[in-house]
């Protein structure tokens, strides 16, 4: 038994409305208990900011785009390197970091739980390696099914049992988190030299829309009641007008689910854009958000971007190919057979261009004007929008007005015309940080109950202290002091143990890989259907039996059983 008494702490825990309450928390064996013994080891946290680890609901780290943006970037690996110290790996890499490299920053910044945005199927062995080798976060796979045949043939049929039965089988096949679809219908269609205008375009081959993918997935998800919702990449990511898409997308999404929402819409400050072209291009945060505002059945992810260089990756390789025709820099384009596909770019943003000011703008907007935290995430689509180690940052912008002007100050001119960032004067407390960057993760994805997000008695003791003193600093003034503070924890405690201290990994981690695995009659399992089995072992290049990930590759997964209903 080791039990650990941190006393002192100024506990913000939005699930349980502790709200800056300086109180102790007692932990046991790597859980949240009301009281330890006497003997218990002890920590004082000086009274200073104590959060609920750190979720990432989207963030990209794991898996074969990530590796292959590594390959692409051999000048970011000279950055960010660190030493072999006693158990820690080396580390290199900026926006592509290697695994340990991801993990460690994570780690230092209070951060414990990761969901990796999109894993295909067919290579999810690799995502797991990659979990396993990113060791202070709990990591879950979003599974994308944006393109997948047997899906889209489901959804011609109008058969919401069957789509749900694909799903079950193939979550629990590759130890996938929850459905994943990203630019639905419209990877597939580039595959074969298309592409699609809207969500009411059909999809080649299949005579299918993404309206109708996205509304049979939405039911498939609440019949499997799977603990995430969809977890929807929009139709027309990055075009000049896509706003419209997005709230004809936001349009279709029924209130399903009293727990949590239907639909989580992720970076869609990407897919905010008013105007017809990159010359006119403007913010349409206010549209979005007053969709959102009325619709408690979605949640999304800001998507911000931050200025400086990285590197873009997606399922969506029209959108990379698009992007590759605007830029003429190196790129990447993977087809995943009757999956997927995706695409890599390296990006630029920068202060001069007037486009990427109102994309940074547009990020902030819809934070600011989401009326609910629990409405509107903290993320980047790491390292699309910008790599997440610059999440201080944004919580800095998010808490202070003035940060927010002198920003504005050293941007292109055109900024004022096209968004309304200036006239905003929203700053958020203390309790709303601790919503947007774990609370809200932890309702969003369903992981509340599996002791994520909060720090209720029972709960996973995965908590974040950081140094700073709530009562001593305004944050609307003194925004420097919040950006350093969020940079480094004082102490991040994973699972009852001190990992990090003062911006130093100081302990090699084990992480543990949640995935999900409905349970569902045996008429309905794809697996005993000779017509799914005939058309894999025709279609695929590998064998059915050779699909499924084995167990031994995730060493420490941990399972989250549902009951479905067909
Ligand atoms: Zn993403």
């Amino acid at each position: 038994m080791t039990e650990l008494l941190i006393r002192n702490a100024c506990v913000f825990d939005p699930l349980n409305g502790i709200r800056g309450d300086v109180m102790d928390i007692a932990i046991r064996d790597g859980r949240i208990v009301e009281s330890v013994q006497n003997n218990a080891d002890v920590i004082d946290a000086s009274g200073f900011l104590t959060l609920p680890g750190g979720i990432d609901s989207h963030s990209h780290v794991c898996g074969t785009k990530v590796n292959f943006g590594r390959y692409m970037s051999p000048e970011d690996m000279r950055a960010g390197r660190t030493a072999r110290r006693g158990k820690m790996h080396v580390t290199s890499g900026y926006y592509v970091p290697t695994t340990y490299g991801n993990s460690y920053r994570y780690s230092t910044m209070g951060y414990t739980t990761v969901l990796e945005g999109a894993m295909a199927p067919l290579e999810a062995r690799h995502t797991h390696e990659e979990f396993n080798a990113t060791p202070l976060q709990d990591m879950l796979a979003n599974t994308l099914f944006d393109g997948n045949w047997s899906i889209m043939e489901a959804v011609h049929a109008q058969d919401v049992k069957r789509a749900a039965a694909i799903v079950a089988w193939t979550l629990s096949s590759v130890r996938g988190f929850a459905i994943k679809l990203t630019n639905p219908g419209g990877t597939e269609a580039w595959g074969w030299g298309g592409d699609l205008t809207g969500i009411r375009d059909p999809v080649p081959n299949f005579n299918v829309t993404p309206a109708e993918i996205i509304t049979t997935m939405i039911e498939a998800n609440e019949l499997l009641h799977l603990p995430h919702s969809v977890h929807l990449h929009c139709n027309n990511l990055g075009k000049p007008g896509n706003y419209a898409t997005t709230l004809e997308t936001f349009g279709l999404v029924p209130d399903l689910n009293k727990n949590r929402q239907t639909l989580y819409a992720t970076h869609v400050q990407f897919h905010a854009y008013g105007g017809s072209t990159w010359r006119d291009i403007c913010s349409k945060a206010d549209e979005i958000t007053k969709s959102v505002n009325a619709k408690p059945q979605i949640v999304m992810d800001m998507g911000q971007i931050m200025f400086g260089r990285t590197m873009t990756m997606t399922a969506d390789g029209p959108m990379e190919f698009n992007l590759y025709c605007l830029h003429h820099n190196k790129w990447s384009n993977h087809d995943v057979e009757l999956e997927t596909g995706s695409g890599i770019i390296p990006v630029l943003y920068s202060k001069k261009s007037l486009v990427n000011c109102v994309m940074w703008a547009i990020g902030l907007e819809l934070a600011l004007l989401t009326k609910n935290p629990y409405q509107c995430l903290l993320a980047t689509d790491n390292p699309n929008g910008a790599p997440f180690v610059k999440y201080p940052e944004i919580i800095g912008l998010l808490m202070s007005k003035r940060y927010r002007d002198e920003e504005c100050a050293t941007l292109h001119d055109g900024i004022d015309q096209r968004t309304s960032i200036s006239s905003i004067d929203r700053e958020m407390d203390w309790n709303e940080i601790a919503i947007i960057t774990r609370a809200g993760q932890a309702r969003a994805l369903g992981i509340a109950a599996q002791g994520k997000g909060h720090l209720a008695p029972g709960a996973e003791a995965d908590l974040a202290i950081y140094p700073i003193r709530c009562d001593d600093v305004d944050p609307a003034t003194e925004y420097r002091k919040v950006v350093e503070g969020f940079q480094k924890t004082r102490f991040t405690i994973k699972r009852g143990r001190v990992v990090a201290r003062d911006g130093d990994v100081i302990v090699d981690g084990a992480n543990t890989t949640f995935w999900v695995n409905p349970t569902i009659p045996d008429e309905h399992n794809v697996a005993n259907d000779p017509e799914f089995v005939k058309k894999f072992e025709e279609y695929y290049t590998v064998r059915m039996s050779n699909y499924p990930v084995q167990d031994v590759y995730l060493p420490r997964g941990r399972c989250i059983k549902t009951e479905a209903d067909i």
